[in-house]
């Protein structure tokens, strides 16, 4: 079969490799529908991840058919299809059934890497498959619009969202999401989704943030303005008692914890790379949480999905590049370009 595989910086190609066999029987074969290229995907594309050896499989955002189920998988059978999100979890662990803690679950893990297949591929062997997948009913199936929402909800949309929940956004709040990414988008419109009152988004793509506008945000501030913060101080009174940092640097982590009002929380979504401190005076002197937020979203999946079937949630517009699988290297390298927000690669037919 074909599958995106990584060999250096900036060179992700679609090799020919093994099909996966089932190894248990709780493991499911998915036949891959779509895939999407992830933000997170470009630290390893710009050799920003350590841990990324040449012949790693890539992609952790999928949705696709079932093909095979093991003697232990009762809840899908042949032909149904389904959205993943990006980690796999038994969902009976302690972390799994106390917490809803999915991605720490005992048992889990993440696609890719060297021991798992990446979802930028034809088929992938999924373990758990009752706990990990989530249904996708006919009515967004077959709509493309619904289909491509569906696909969000396999990571950026749950991110984003937990964001939020971390940040304790609840209807009413004044909400700062920094970072114009798909996930900061995504935060974005979760905010909405919750009943935020206010929604700050901070950015600096003139296309990004009218997506942001379209989404929810009540008002934009320029990241790359030297009074970003002083502004946002200033228009809150104070600060804002919910950040969502959707881009995982020191500056954005720092901004952060500047914005945030006495009392208030900051949620970091977004990978952190090269983040070695955090002002922790501030955080003590004005009582500001700063949590980390690598997101459960298979927490989220089912109610995302019956609100993006009914069509209370829509995050298709973060993706604005289609491609077939072997235009995998293409929309890595529009990614990295900020040509295109998100690719969404057409793998095979719904
Ligand atoms: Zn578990």
């Amino acid at each position: 079969m074909k599958a995106t595989v990584y060999h250096g910086t900036g060179d992700v190609r679609v090799d020919t490799v093994p099909e996966p066999k089932m190894t248990a029987p709780t493991d499911a074969i998915v036949r891959v529908v779509n895939a999407a290229i992830c933000g997170s995907d470009l630290w390893f594309y710009r050799g920003q991840s350590v841990s990324w050896k040449p012949g790693d499989r890539t992609g952790h955002e999928f949705l696709g058919i079932i093909e095979e189920t093991g003697s232990g998988v009762t809840g899908f059978r042949k032909g149904q299809m389904v959205a993943a999100p990006f980690s796999f979890s038994d969902g009976s662990c302690d972390y799994c059934v106390d917490d809803a803690l999915y991605t720490s679950c005992r048992h889990g893990g993440f696609w890719g890497g060297d021991d798992n297949d990446g979802g930028q591929g034809q088929f992938v062997r999924v373990p758990f498959a009752d706990a990990t997948l989530v249904e996708i009913p006919e009515s967004i199936a077959h709509d493309a619009t619904k289909r491509t929402s569906a696909l969000a909800l396999t990571d950026v949309m749950g991110t984003g969202h937990h964001g939020n929940v971390r940040a304790g956004t609840t209807a009413g709040s004044t909400v700062a999401i920094i970072g114009d990414g798909a996930v900061g988008l995504c935060g974005v419109l979760s905010a909405a989704y919750l009943g935020a009152e206010r929604i700050i988004a901070i950015g600096h793509h003139a296309d990004r943030l009218a997506i942001a506008k379209k989404f929810g945000a009540t008002d934009i501030i320029d990241s790359k303005d030297p009074d970003a913060a002083a502004k946002i101080l200033d228009m809150t009174n104070g600060g804002v008692k919910h950040v969502v940092e959707a881009v995982g640097s020191q500056a954005t982590i720092d901004f952060g914890v500047s914005i945030a009002r006495p009392g208030g929380n900051v949620a970091y979504v977004g990978i952190p790379v090269g983040v070695e401190k955090l002002d922790v005076r501030r955080m003590f002197g004005s009582n500001i949480s700063v949590g980390g937020a690598l997101a459960p979203v298979r927490r989220y999946l089912p109610e995302f999905m019956a609100a993006v079937g009914s069509g209370k949630l829509d995050p298709s517009p973060v993706f604005n590049l289609r491609l077939p699988l072997e235009g995998a290297p293409e929309g890595y390298a529009a990614m990295d370009a900020r040509k295109a927000i998100k690719v969404v690669l057409e793998i095979s037919a719904p």
